[in-house]
Protein backbone atom coordinates (compact mmCIF):
# COMPACT_ATOMS: atom_id res chain seq x y z
CA UNK A 1 0.00 0.00 0.00
CA UNK A 2 1.35 3.72 -1.00
CA UNK A 3 1.15 5.43 2.71
CA UNK A 4 3.23 2.34 4.07
CA UNK A 5 5.70 1.48 1.21
CA UNK A 6 7.07 4.71 0.23
CA UNK A 7 8.08 5.68 -3.31
CA UNK A 8 9.79 2.84 -4.48
CA UNK A 9 6.81 -0.01 -4.69
CA UNK A 10 4.55 2.71 -5.78
CA UNK A 11 2.99 2.32 -9.30
CA UNK A 12 1.86 6.02 -10.41
CA UNK A 13 -0.37 6.88 -13.14
CA UNK A 14 -0.24 10.16 -14.67
CA UNK A 15 -2.56 10.93 -17.35
CA UNK A 16 -1.92 13.92 -19.79
CA UNK A 17 1.64 12.88 -18.60
CA UNK A 18 4.00 13.23 -22.20
CA UNK A 19 4.24 17.21 -21.49
CA UNK A 20 4.65 19.68 -19.33
CA UNK A 21 3.47 19.55 -15.74
CA UNK A 22 2.70 15.83 -16.16
CA UNK A 23 5.84 14.70 -17.55
CA UNK A 24 7.60 16.59 -14.61
CA UNK A 25 5.38 14.56 -12.75
CA UNK A 26 6.40 11.18 -14.18
CA UNK A 27 10.25 12.05 -14.34
CA UNK A 28 10.14 12.91 -10.85
CA UNK A 29 8.06 9.80 -9.89
CA UNK A 30 10.45 7.75 -12.20
CA UNK A 31 13.47 9.16 -9.92
CA UNK A 32 12.32 8.23 -7.13
CA UNK A 33 11.88 4.47 -7.96
CA UNK A 34 8.47 4.28 -9.04
CA UNK A 35 6.90 2.21 -11.94
CA UNK A 36 5.81 5.20 -13.90
CA UNK A 37 2.95 4.43 -16.19
CA UNK A 38 1.81 7.85 -18.46
CA UNK A 39 -1.59 8.52 -20.30
CA UNK A 40 -1.96 10.52 -22.68
CA UNK A 41 -3.96 11.04 -26.05
CA UNK A 42 -1.15 12.39 -28.06
CA UNK A 43 0.74 9.32 -29.60
CA UNK A 44 3.95 11.30 -30.95
CA UNK A 45 4.73 12.73 -27.64
CA UNK A 46 3.64 9.65 -26.05
CA UNK A 47 6.08 7.93 -28.04
CA UNK A 48 8.91 10.78 -27.60
CA UNK A 49 8.49 10.86 -23.75
CA UNK A 50 8.58 7.17 -23.29
CA UNK A 51 11.67 7.21 -25.82
CA UNK A 52 13.55 9.73 -23.33
CA UNK A 53 12.82 8.35 -19.96
CA UNK A 54 15.56 6.62 -18.48
CA UNK A 55 13.72 4.02 -16.52
CA UNK A 56 11.05 2.27 -18.58
CA UNK A 57 7.49 3.83 -18.50
CA UNK A 58 4.77 1.92 -19.57
CA UNK A 59 2.64 4.17 -22.12
CA UNK A 60 -1.43 4.38 -22.79
CA UNK A 61 -2.60 5.85 -25.40
CA UNK A 62 -6.06 7.04 -24.35
CA UNK A 63 -8.26 9.69 -24.07
CA UNK A 64 -9.71 10.73 -20.87
CA UNK A 65 -12.66 12.09 -22.01
CA UNK A 66 -13.50 8.81 -23.09
CA UNK A 67 -14.82 6.40 -21.18
CA UNK A 68 -14.24 3.04 -23.34
CA UNK A 69 -10.51 4.25 -24.51
CA UNK A 70 -10.13 4.69 -20.94
CA UNK A 71 -11.08 1.97 -19.53
CA UNK A 72 -9.08 -0.03 -22.24
CA UNK A 73 -5.67 1.88 -20.86
CA UNK A 74 -6.38 0.78 -17.57
CA UNK A 75 -6.99 -2.86 -18.53
CA UNK A 76 -3.93 -2.82 -19.94
CA UNK A 77 -2.38 -1.37 -16.67
CA UNK A 78 -3.73 -4.23 -14.76
CA UNK A 79 -2.31 -6.63 -16.78
CA UNK A 80 1.24 -5.14 -16.55
CA UNK A 81 0.48 -3.96 -12.76
CA UNK A 82 -2.07 -5.48 -11.12
CA UNK A 83 -3.28 -2.67 -9.56
CA UNK A 84 -1.88 1.28 -8.85
CA UNK A 85 -1.14 3.76 -5.63
CA UNK A 86 -1.09 6.89 -7.03
CA UNK A 87 -3.36 8.42 -10.29
CA UNK A 88 -2.56 11.88 -11.23
CA UNK A 89 -5.39 13.17 -12.63
CA UNK A 90 -3.76 16.27 -14.97
CA UNK A 91 -5.06 15.91 -18.30
CA UNK A 92 -6.27 19.42 -19.09
CA UNK A 93 -7.11 21.95 -21.93
CA UNK A 94 -7.73 25.70 -22.38
CA UNK A 95 -9.45 27.81 -24.35
CA UNK A 96 -9.02 31.51 -24.05
CA UNK A 97 -12.37 32.58 -25.54
CA UNK A 98 -14.68 35.78 -24.24
CA UNK A 99 -17.49 34.46 -22.36
CA UNK A 100 -20.06 36.10 -25.00
CA UNK A 101 -18.09 34.21 -27.95
CA UNK A 102 -17.97 30.83 -26.30
CA UNK A 103 -20.01 28.14 -28.04
CA UNK A 104 -21.63 25.33 -26.23
CA UNK A 105 -18.79 23.17 -28.89
CA UNK A 106 -16.09 24.59 -26.54
CA UNK A 107 -17.71 24.98 -23.23
CA UNK A 108 -18.59 20.96 -23.74
CA UNK A 109 -15.17 20.07 -24.56
CA UNK A 110 -13.82 22.06 -21.54
CA UNK A 111 -15.70 20.53 -19.61
CA UNK A 112 -15.60 17.22 -20.93
CA UNK A 113 -11.80 17.02 -20.59
CA UNK A 114 -10.83 18.62 -17.65
CA UNK A 115 -13.64 17.22 -15.54
CA UNK A 116 -15.80 14.27 -16.67
CA UNK A 117 -12.12 12.91 -17.83
CA UNK A 118 -11.06 13.41 -14.26
CA UNK A 119 -14.01 11.90 -12.74
CA UNK A 120 -13.64 8.68 -15.16
CA UNK A 121 -10.03 7.95 -14.17
CA UNK A 122 -10.86 9.02 -10.70
CA UNK A 123 -13.98 6.04 -11.00
CA UNK A 124 -11.62 3.73 -12.72
CA UNK A 125 -8.71 4.23 -9.98
CA UNK A 126 -10.85 4.06 -6.70
CA UNK A 127 -12.63 1.01 -7.54
CA UNK A 128 -8.94 -0.76 -8.07
CA UNK A 129 -8.17 1.07 -4.80
CA UNK A 130 -10.40 0.46 -2.54
CA UNK A 131 -9.38 -2.29 -1.06
CA UNK A 132 -5.21 -1.77 -0.57
CA UNK A 133 -5.28 2.05 -0.23
CA UNK A 134 -3.82 4.81 -2.54
CA UNK A 135 -3.74 8.31 -3.56
CA UNK A 136 -5.05 10.57 -5.72
CA UNK A 137 -4.08 13.92 -6.60
CA UNK A 138 -6.13 16.25 -9.37
CA UNK A 139 -4.48 19.16 -11.26
CA UNK A 140 -6.86 22.07 -10.57
CA UNK A 141 -6.06 25.52 -10.85
CA UNK A 142 -6.06 28.64 -9.14
CA UNK A 143 -8.61 29.44 -11.81
CA UNK A 144 -10.78 27.68 -10.27
CA UNK A 145 -10.41 29.22 -6.82
CA UNK A 146 -11.12 33.05 -8.18
CA UNK A 147 -12.88 34.52 -11.23
CA UNK A 148 -10.50 35.47 -14.33
CA UNK A 149 -11.82 36.83 -17.09
CA UNK A 150 -11.64 34.75 -20.67
CA UNK A 151 -11.71 31.53 -19.36
CA UNK A 152 -15.18 30.52 -18.05
CA UNK A 153 -15.24 27.15 -19.28
CA UNK A 154 -11.68 26.58 -17.91
CA UNK A 155 -12.32 27.71 -14.32
CA UNK A 156 -15.42 26.29 -14.09
CA UNK A 157 -14.15 22.84 -15.37
CA UNK A 158 -11.17 23.33 -12.24
CA UNK A 159 -13.65 24.81 -9.54
CA UNK A 160 -15.58 21.44 -9.91
CA UNK A 161 -12.93 19.68 -10.05
CA UNK A 162 -11.93 20.85 -6.52
CA UNK A 163 -15.23 20.31 -5.07
CA UNK A 164 -15.01 16.39 -6.77
CA UNK A 165 -11.62 16.37 -4.99
CA UNK A 166 -13.83 17.41 -1.48
CA UNK A 167 -16.43 15.00 -2.16
CA UNK A 168 -14.17 11.64 -3.26
CA UNK A 169 -12.18 12.36 -0.11
CA UNK A 170 -15.18 11.85 2.12
CA UNK A 171 -16.31 8.80 0.25
CA UNK A 172 -13.17 6.97 -0.39
CA UNK A 173 -11.56 7.27 3.07
CA UNK A 174 -9.77 5.86 4.96
CA UNK A 175 -8.04 3.99 2.23
CA UNK A 176 -7.82 6.38 -0.17
CA UNK A 177 -6.47 9.98 0.35
CA UNK A 178 -7.70 12.88 -2.29
CA UNK A 179 -6.21 15.71 -3.04
CA UNK A 180 -5.73 19.04 -5.44
CA UNK A 181 -3.17 21.09 -6.53
CA UNK A 182 -4.02 25.03 -7.70
CA UNK A 183 -1.03 26.14 -9.92
CA UNK A 184 -0.63 29.61 -10.81
CA UNK A 185 1.23 30.60 -14.00
CA UNK A 186 3.67 27.38 -14.72
CA UNK A 187 5.88 27.56 -18.26
CA UNK A 188 4.58 24.28 -20.34
CA UNK A 189 3.46 23.89 -23.97
CA UNK A 190 0.19 25.00 -23.07
CA UNK A 191 1.26 28.48 -22.01
CA UNK A 192 3.70 29.05 -24.71
CA UNK A 193 0.90 28.15 -27.52
CA UNK A 194 -1.15 31.04 -25.56
CA UNK A 195 1.28 33.69 -25.01
CA UNK A 196 4.17 35.41 -26.45
CA UNK A 197 7.68 35.41 -25.05
CA UNK A 198 6.96 39.18 -24.16
CA UNK A 199 3.28 38.40 -22.61
CA UNK A 200 5.26 35.76 -20.58
CA UNK A 201 7.69 37.86 -18.83
CA UNK A 202 4.60 40.39 -18.08
CA UNK A 203 2.99 38.04 -16.25
CA UNK A 204 5.91 36.68 -14.77
CA UNK A 205 6.58 40.30 -13.44
CA UNK A 206 2.81 40.48 -11.69
CA UNK A 207 3.46 37.87 -9.64
CA UNK A 208 5.05 37.99 -6.25
CA UNK A 209 8.01 36.21 -6.42
CA UNK A 210 8.82 37.65 -10.12
CA UNK A 211 8.78 34.59 -12.26
CA UNK A 212 6.66 31.89 -13.10
CA UNK A 213 6.68 28.36 -11.82
CA UNK A 214 8.47 25.20 -13.06
CA UNK A 215 6.76 21.97 -14.13
CA UNK A 216 9.30 20.38 -11.70
CA UNK A 217 8.23 22.20 -8.74
CA UNK A 218 4.51 21.49 -9.07
CA UNK A 219 6.17 17.73 -9.70
CA UNK A 220 7.64 18.60 -6.18
CA UNK A 221 4.29 19.07 -4.08
CA UNK A 222 2.83 16.05 -5.91
CA UNK A 223 5.49 14.23 -5.07
CA UNK A 224 4.85 15.17 -1.18
CA UNK A 225 1.10 14.42 -1.10
CA UNK A 226 1.90 11.00 -2.58
CA UNK A 227 4.39 10.17 0.06
CA UNK A 228 3.88 8.91 3.83
CA UNK A 229 4.99 12.30 4.64
CA UNK A 230 1.06 13.39 3.59
CA UNK A 231 -0.25 10.27 5.48
CA UNK A 232 -2.83 13.00 7.23
CA UNK A 233 -3.97 15.12 4.57
CA UNK A 234 -7.43 14.70 2.36
CA UNK A 235 -10.22 16.63 0.91
CA UNK A 236 -7.52 19.61 0.45
CA UNK A 237 -6.51 21.75 -2.35
CA UNK A 238 -2.82 23.01 -2.22
CA UNK A 239 -1.92 26.32 -4.04
CA UNK A 240 1.55 26.22 -5.40
CA UNK A 241 0.98 30.01 -7.36
CA UNK A 242 4.16 32.43 -6.68
CA UNK A 243 1.99 34.26 -4.73
CA UNK A 244 -0.26 35.08 -7.16
CA UNK A 245 -3.83 34.32 -5.04
CA UNK A 246 -2.07 35.78 -1.90
CA UNK A 247 -3.56 39.61 -2.13
CA UNK A 248 -6.41 41.26 -4.28
CA UNK A 249 -6.29 44.80 -6.37
CA UNK A 250 -4.92 46.25 -2.55
CA UNK A 251 -1.96 44.49 -2.56
CA UNK A 252 -1.05 45.62 -6.48
CA UNK A 253 -2.18 49.05 -5.47
CA UNK A 254 0.26 49.44 -2.37
CA UNK A 255 3.12 48.52 -4.66
CA UNK A 256 3.33 51.29 -7.29
CA UNK A 257 7.28 50.59 -8.01
CA UNK A 258 7.82 47.18 -6.57
CA UNK A 259 8.05 44.18 -8.58
CA UNK A 260 4.53 43.16 -8.66
CA UNK A 261 3.64 46.59 -10.21
CA UNK A 262 0.29 45.73 -11.75
CA UNK A 263 0.16 47.78 -15.33
CA UNK A 264 -2.72 47.52 -17.25
CA UNK A 265 -2.47 47.20 -20.62
CA UNK A 266 -4.08 46.25 -23.72
CA UNK A 267 -1.42 42.96 -23.97
CA UNK A 268 -1.82 41.79 -20.49
CA UNK A 269 -3.36 38.42 -20.97
CA UNK A 270 -4.54 38.40 -17.16
CA UNK A 271 -4.96 35.09 -16.96
CA UNK A 272 -2.16 32.14 -18.10
CA UNK A 273 -3.58 29.54 -20.42
CA UNK A 274 -4.21 26.56 -18.33
CA UNK A 275 -3.08 28.15 -14.92
P1 LIG B 1 0.27 20.73 -21.59
O1 LIG B 1 -0.62 21.12 -22.69
O2 LIG B 1 1.72 20.97 -21.67
O3 LIG B 1 0.06 19.18 -21.26
C1 LIG B 1 -1.23 18.62 -21.20
C2 LIG B 1 -1.16 17.17 -21.63
O4 LIG B 1 -2.47 16.62 -21.49
C3 LIG B 1 -0.76 17.00 -23.11
O5 LIG B 1 0.24 16.00 -23.24
C4 LIG B 1 -2.05 16.57 -23.78
O6 LIG B 1 -1.86 15.73 -24.91
C5 LIG B 1 -2.74 15.84 -22.63
N1 LIG B 1 -4.20 15.76 -22.81
C6 LIG B 1 -5.04 16.77 -23.12
N2 LIG B 1 -6.28 16.33 -23.24
C7 LIG B 1 -6.22 14.98 -23.02
C8 LIG B 1 -7.20 13.95 -23.05
N3 LIG B 1 -8.48 14.20 -23.32
N4 LIG B 1 -6.80 12.69 -22.77
C9 LIG B 1 -5.50 12.42 -22.51
N5 LIG B 1 -4.53 13.35 -22.50
C10 LIG B 1 -4.89 14.62 -22.76
O7 LIG B 1 -0.35 21.44 -20.30
P2 LIG B 1 0.23 21.72 -18.82
O8 LIG B 1 0.44 23.17 -18.72
O9 LIG B 1 1.32 20.78 -18.48
O10 LIG B 1 -1.06 21.39 -17.97
C11 LIG B 1 -1.22 20.20 -17.22
C12 LIG B 1 -2.37 20.40 -16.25
O11 LIG B 1 -2.06 21.48 -15.37
C13 LIG B 1 -3.69 20.76 -16.92
O12 LIG B 1 -4.76 20.13 -16.24
C14 LIG B 1 -3.77 22.26 -16.73
O13 LIG B 1 -5.09 22.73 -16.76
C15 LIG B 1 -3.13 22.40 -15.36
N6 LIG B 1 -2.59 23.71 -15.05
C16 LIG B 1 -1.61 24.27 -15.83
C17 LIG B 1 -1.11 25.52 -15.49
C18 LIG B 1 -0.04 26.20 -16.29
O14 LIG B 1 0.22 27.39 -16.04
N7 LIG B 1 0.61 25.55 -17.22
C19 LIG B 1 -1.60 26.18 -14.36
C20 LIG B 1 -2.60 25.58 -13.61
C21 LIG B 1 -3.08 24.34 -13.95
Amino acid sequence: MAERAGYRSQRVLITGGASGIGAAIARRFGQEGARVAVLDRDRDALGRFANDATEGVLPLLADVAEEDSLREAFTRMDAVWGGLDVVCNNAGISIRRAFLETSLAEWEQTLRVNLTGAFLVAREAGRRMKSDGGVIINTASVSGMVGMPDYAAYNVSKAGLIELTRTLALELAPRVRVNAICPGYVLTPMQRAEYTEEQLAEQAGTLPLGRLGTPEEIAALVAYLASPDAAFITGQTLVIDGGETAGGLASAARRPDGPGERRPTTSDPRRGGGA
